[in-house]
């Protein structure tokens, strides 16, 4: 008897997981990858950066394991909403949430509710095409941008500000994006980190990039930057990045119309504008024992778009035990939240790491499944599931469903771009037909 998994999620941590139950069980195994979005590969369709195509080569393993004996993609169906996760363990022998973590924590200040402020989820979101922010309005009236956080979302959104229209449009990058920013008045960029260069968690490539944009210039206060001996302490990697910021405090100014300024050692305190986000007001900082503590000293950096990229909050799900502090699934080292029951990915560790990190998260749930000696109930599970939808009315997507969307996109691509990403679920059902 087979043993029946069903991966909530058909991001990295899903595929992933799938991919070590594979491993595991042969042919005696098999999974369904449930996801919201009749469209597979989470983050890396709606969080890596669209000019960062690279990465999401990755896609033709999960492709792969998608296309594996035994494995479906059920799209388009929401675990919470039109099928519980009780039902889910009632039906198969082993749930897995590989959910991520999909909303942006909170930055906490006042005036972060004025129009303007956007979490870098719903920034992302937009300019990747994801369904849910298709809609968004992004203000790029105004000549200045806050960019809050020192981590490589950060550094994605100033690039995807900063670079040109030519730059994003070989890109898959929505085209309602392209067409927004084509118009953008946005000139000073500002990256706000509340520590200091040691402390940012940018790594060497992305922060590298930053000197090479065409029309935009990285500035580094040079008075920000620790005595140069200091680097010798950091990881090898980690002191290649400082050493790409201490170039751009050595800089020319240069011709290049576009900033982006490294606002180090500046903690936001509020933002002000009249109806609408005018200004961030930042606090200078300095170290304690490693932490960032307020001088009492108050800036103002003029912008019409604060973007917040300060970390993500996995969703919580009905009848699922959650951590509110940690704003993930509680659990142990392994993933496992119960006998049955398991996280893997963000949902489990919180929104670190690169997409290889999920690779060994989606192994150790599987060993702890193989510890926790789940044995197969017996039972059609896949028909059962599409039993309990079909009866709610619930219209699933299926993998060639979405090999269909993938040519559509494909098809439709601007010249030079790998595809131009439907973002309206209706209209991939409408192609789906
Ligand atoms: P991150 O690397 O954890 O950075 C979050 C930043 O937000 C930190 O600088 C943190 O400062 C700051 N922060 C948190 N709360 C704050 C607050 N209340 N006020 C001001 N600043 C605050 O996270 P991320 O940039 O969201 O990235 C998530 C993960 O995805 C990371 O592992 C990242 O490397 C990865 N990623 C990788 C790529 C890539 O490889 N190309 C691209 C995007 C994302 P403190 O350090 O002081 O807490």
């Amino acid at each position: 008897m087979s043993l029946n998994i069903a991966i909530i999620g058909a991001g990295p941590a899903g595929y992933y997981t799938a991919e070590a139950a594979q491993k595991q069980w042969g042919a005696d195994v098999r999974i369904d990858i449930i996801d919201r979005l009749p469209t597979p590969y989470g983050l890396i369709r709606a969080g890596v950066a669209p000019d960062h195509q690279s990465i999401k080569a990755v896609t033709k393993r999960y492709e792969a394991t998608n296309l594996g004996a035994g494995t479906r993609f059920v799209g388009n169906v929401m675990v919470g909403r039109d099928v519980s996760v009780a039902e889910l363990l009632d039906i198969y022998d082993a749930v897995v949430l590989s959910v991520g973590a999909p909303h942006d924590k909170p930055i906490g200040i006042p005036g972060d509710d004025l129009p303007g402020v956007i979490g870098s989820a719903a920034f992302v979101g937009w300019y990747n095409g994801h369904p849910d922010f298709a809609g968004l309005q992004v203000p790029l009236s105004h000549h200045g941008a806050a960019i809050i956080g020192n981590g490589n979302v950060a550094i994605d959104c100033a690039r995807i500000l900063a670079k040109t229209v030519a730059e994003l449009e070989v890109s898959d990058i929505a085209q309602h994006a392209v067409d927004a920013l084509r118009g953008s008045a946005i000139r000073d960029i500002h990256i706000v980190g509340r520590r200091g260069p040691h402390q940012a968690s940018f790594t060497t490539k992305e922060a590298g990039e930053l000197g090479h944009l065409e029309r935009a210039h990285p500035v580094v206060r040079p008075g920000d930057l620790p005595p140069i001996e200091e680097d010798a302490a950091l990881e090898p990697g980690h002191r290649k990045m400082v050493t790409h910021l201490r170039s751009f405090a050595d800089l020319p100014r240069g011709e290049k119309p576009v900033t982006i300024n490294f606002e180090f050692f500046r903690r936001p305190v509020a933002v002000e504008g009249n109806g609408k986000a005018e200004r961030l007001i930042v606090e200078t900082t300095r170290l304690e024992n490693g932490q960032a503590v307020g001088t009492g000293e108050l800036h103002a950096i003029p912008c019409g778009l604060v973007i917040a990229c300060i970390g993500y909050r996995t969703a919580s799900i009905d009848g699922v035990p959650y951590d509110t502090a940690k704003g993930r699934f509680p659990g142990d080292d392994a993933g496992r939240i119960f006998r049955g029951l398991y996280a893997s990915g963000w949902a489990r560790r919180g929104p670190s790491g690169t997409i290889g990190t999920n690779r060994p998260d989606g192994f150790s749930v599987v060993e702890a499944m193989v510890a926790d000696g789940l044995a197969a109930k017996g039972g059609d599970a896949p028909a059962a599931l599409d039993g309990l939808l079909a009866g709610r009315g619930v219209r699933s997507t299926s993998f060639a469903d979405w090999q269909g969307l993938d040519a559509a996109e494909i098809a439709r691509a601007r010249p030079g771009a790998p595809r131009e990403k439907i973002v309206s679920v209706t209209e991939m059902l409408g192609l789906i037909g």
